[in-house]
């Protein structure tokens, strides 16, 4: 198994279609040891089966950004027979969402519920049925550190913990927290003996602040914070996910901010960053140094997002992209990414009942662009236009 999984590297590097670091195969003398295809078929029908080797454990991990409830999005949930349904906001990424064995959400906006009263920008509050939805669509873990988390103030970030715990206990709410014991625990999940742990944290809450003493409520960007939970992750997981909410809005390049938490992520130990909240594309790069490599997702993008604003550039917003990263355990008993990749999402906006969602740029055409409202807002939207502004970014890393 082991030989299949460095040729299936190997011709996924010659491929070009995803990225593997050469220096994360589990050892340099690894390939050079294999013999060529044909030798290898030309001897295994004449010698005995080889040796049983255990194949090596992997994991597949999977996340996209940010599900942002402007009001067209919420109101497209609003059926005609009066009820509240969202699943058609990932039908069209589903088979990619369950097929990670973990699957992560950026939920961008508190999920109060309609007592709070749903509400669009600049203060957001979704519905609970959004959260089915999320769950049905196969996630396994869902983000709340974001800027918009105190937008309905400590109310929602009760109601939301407590419509999560009630309706989907079995998902990994991150982000928000309604005692410093459970914002203290380390998310650690355990799949095929890797033991990952996730960190959620957000720049700051646009303002709104909790009352004094419950300022666990939220998870911060606080450096002294940040640093005291990473030296528990790294104690406790083979592998350590950082999920910041920071950057600057609508810009395509990583900001100072992300390049200073960059740095701090890198000294203590992460091995992937996926970031959200500029709602819009950013990078991906690989740091290296003594402390071996780390990759960076700078930013996913809007996973959704029905913004009012117009002009140049809106289209950019409606580019999103799903990270997807393979992570393995070697003979040491070290965890490595040995695979990644991103794949590109629209968001496709239509009045109605059902009907925005969120397209593979792969399964997407020109006839479907042209559909698109956005197109009302910025006329610049075409199928092309967002390839290009995939290649731009992402390099060849797009496909
Ligand atoms: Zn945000």
């Amino acid at each position: 198994m082991r030989k299949f999984l460095l040729w299936f590297l190997l011709l996924l590097t010659l491929a070009g279609c995803r990225k593997i670091d050469p220096a994360q195969l589990p050892s340099a003398t690894s390939v050079p040891q294999d013999t060529s295809l044909e030798e290898t078929a030309d001897t295994a029908s004449t010698t005995a089966p080889p040796l049983e080797t255990p194949a090596p454990q992997s994991v597949t991990i999977s996340m996209v950004g940010d599900v942002l409830l402007h009001e067209p999005v919420t109101e497209s949930g609003h059926m005609t027979d009066g009820s509240w349904q969202y699943g058609h906001l990932f039908q069209n990424v589903q088979k990619e969402i369950e097929a990670a064995d973990v699957a992560i959400v950026n939920q961008e906006v508190i999920l109060g519920g309609r007592a709070l009263g749903l509400s669009g920008y600049p203060n957001f509050n979704g519905a609970f049925e959004v959260g089915d939805a999320i769950a049905d669509a196969g996630f396994d873990v869902v983000l709340h550190a974001t800027n918009h988390a105190l937008d309905k103030k400590e109310a929602g970030v009760k109601n939301c913990l407590e419509f999560w715990r009630a309706n989907h206990p079995e998902m990994a709410v991150l982000g928000i927290y309604d005692s410093p014991e459970t914002r203290d625990a380390v998310y650690v999940r355990e799949v095929n003996g890797i033991r990952i742990a996730i960190l959620n944290y957000t720049y700051g809450t646009n303002g709104m602040t909790l009352p004094a003493g419950s300022s666990y409520g939220v998870n911060m960007l606080e450096e002294s914070q940040v640093r005291a939970d990473l030296a528990s992750a790294a104690a406790q997981a083979d592998f350590v996910i950082v999920a910041p909410h920071w950057g600057t809005e609508y810009t395509l390049e990583p900001d100072a901010s992300q390049k200073r938490w960059t740095r701090i992520f890198y000294e203590c130990g992460a091995d992937l960053v996926i970031g959200t909240h500029p709602h819009v594309i950013q990078p991906v790069e690989i740091i290296t140094g003594e402390k071996g490599d780390m990759l960076v997702y700078y930013s996913l993008g809007n996973f959704v997002n029905a913004t009012a604003e117009t002009g140049s550039g809106i289209a950019n917003r409606m580019v999103g992209a799903m990270a997807q990263i393979t992570v393995t355990m070697d003979d040491q008993g070290s965890a490595y990414i040995s695979d990644y990749g991103v794949l590109p999402l629209i968001t496709h906006i239509q009045t109605g009942p059902g009907q925005i969602t969120t397209y593979k740029l792969s399964d997407y055409t020109q006839a479907m662009a042209e559909e698109n409202e956005i197109c009302k807002s910025d006329p610049s939207f075409s199928l092309k236009y967002c390839q290009d502004l995939c290649r731009k970014v992402f390099g060849d890393l797009s496909y």
